[in-house]
């Protein structure tokens, strides 16, 4: 018997980085996904490999805008559909938008990753919530990240919605606890995924490796992370173990957030 057997777990953002990685460590320990993203092409590919991987996986694909309410609302329907129930979300998809001093910040974009990091996590609970309030059971791990427990330089769009991230996981997690409903977040430092590599090619686009050798210096590890390291954690999050584990924003990023 496999840790997923029988579960049906959705991921949001799941065509690659730290979403792609947590499907693969979800269909090994014997998850039917339902895999979220709106890059068709990426999707379409990560969903075969997996496929091809785990065969006994069932997998199905939802192409859609995670800040969308009505792309929600299919996620979700079509989770119930195919699987009869929904065991966990994976309320990953999300954007770094750009980087700026704060009052330089476009605000247009400010209003997009809003949309996408705060508005997405937000329909994401609000739509699958009563369906694990019906089975009496459910898991949530919303992504949040070291910006949602600090601030980040040049990021304040990104900081705002990480800390309400981490926010509104505490109010989940108070007011649907008794139902069975076990929600966390987690809040990754720099893992080695698109969105940081781009990150990188922002603050050096000469060099993007000087760059993140530089930043790999100031963590305690002397390195960034990898992304199955955070789908280890994520799967345990959402599990039967982490019973007990619940409106916790779980820094995964080195140690470096302890820092003075
Ligand atoms: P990534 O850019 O490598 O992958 C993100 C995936 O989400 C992509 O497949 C993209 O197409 C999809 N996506 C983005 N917006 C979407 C939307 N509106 N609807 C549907 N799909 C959407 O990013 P990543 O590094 O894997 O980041 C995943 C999550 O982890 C994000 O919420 C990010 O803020 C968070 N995070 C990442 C790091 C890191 O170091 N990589 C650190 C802290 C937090």
């Amino acid at each position: 018997m496999k840790t997923f057997d029988q579960k049906s777990i959705i991921i949001t953002g799941a065509a690659m980085g730290l979403g792609l990685a947590a499907a693969k460590e979800l269909a090994s320990q014997g998850a039917n996904l339902t895999l979220m993203d709106f890059n068709e092409a990426q999707l379409s590919d990560a969903a075969d490999n997996l496929t091809r991987e785990f065969s006994s996986a069932k997998i199905i694909t939802v192409v859609g805008d995670a800040s969308n309410e009505d792309d929600v609302k299919r996620y979700a329907s079509e989770t119930e559909k195919a699987f009869g129930r929904i065991d966990g979300l994976y309320n990953n998809a999300g954007i770094e938008g750009k980087q700026a001093p704060m009052i330089e910040y476009d605000i247009k974009m400010f209003k997009k990753v809003i949309d996408i990091n705060l508005m997405g996590v937000y329909y994401g609970m609000r739509y699958v919530i009563p369906v694990m309030q019906k089975q009496k059971y459910g898991r949530i791990v919303n992504v949040a990240s070291v910006g949602g427990i600090r601030g980040v330089l040049n990021q304040v769009a990104y900081v705002a919605s990480k800390h309400a991230v981490s926010g509104m996981t505490k109010n989940a997690a108070l007011e649907y606890g008794k139902d069975g409903i076990i929600t966390n977040a987690i809040a990754p430092g720099a893992i080695l995924t698109p969105m940081v590599a781009e990150a990188f090619r922002e603050v050096n686009p000469d060099d993007p490796k000087a760059a993140e050798a530089e930043y790999a210096k100031r963590n305690p590890t002397r390195r960034l992370g990898l992304p199955e390291e955070v789908a280890k954690v994520v799967a345990f999050l959402l599990s039967e173990a982490a019973s007990y584990v619940n409106g916790q924003t779980i820094a995964i990023d080195g140690g470096e957030s302890n820092m003075y």
